[in-house]
């Protein structure tokens, strides 16, 4: 089960001047900046109530930003879902015919494991499966290797 939107993810070519937007919109700052190497992007978070938005920027043309910029502009690029248990999800949607685009839980931004599923089977919407790492042990226990 899908628990709730956990964030959204907007692709923004520059990240300097869209932090500077959405402060203005939302009123508050970003509380954190982060760049995910294997993804090709720095990203931007902004907490709202119990939703996040995520700034996405690419640091290179490969990136599946940069893509996607190129292709559709500037907009909305994915909805994170939290989960509790993102392997059962990942077989329970597998089982329900959804296209994962990684069945291994990956390493993403704001400490968390993300799953992808092609928005081919979602109705062209990109959606990201996201189980926050335990803090603690969360580096040891990945669904990686569980
Ligand atoms: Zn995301």
């Amino acid at each position: 089960m899908l628990k709730k939107i956990e964030h959204i993810g907007i692709a923004v070519k520059d990240l300097e001047a869209s932090n500077k937007l959405f402060e203005a919109l939302f009123g508050k700052e970003h509380y954190k900046i982060e760049t995910v190497e294997s993804e090709g992007v720095r990203t931007s978070f902004f907490e709202l109530g119990e939703s996040k938005i995520e700034l996405l920027e690419a640091i290179d043309d490969d990136s599946p930003i940069a893509k996607f910029v190129e292709k559709r502009g500037e907009g909305i690029h994915h909805i994170a879902y939290d989960v509790e248990d993102i392997k059962a999800e990942v077989r329970r949607l597998k089982d329900e015919g959804f296209d994962i685009l990684n069945e291994t839980p990956k390493r993403g931004a704001d400490n968390k494991w993300v799953v992808f599923l092609h928005p081919k089977s979602t109705n062209g919407v990109l959606v990201e499966l996201c189980q926050e790492m335990d803090e603690t042990e969360g580096k040891l226990v990945s669904p990686e290797n569980s």
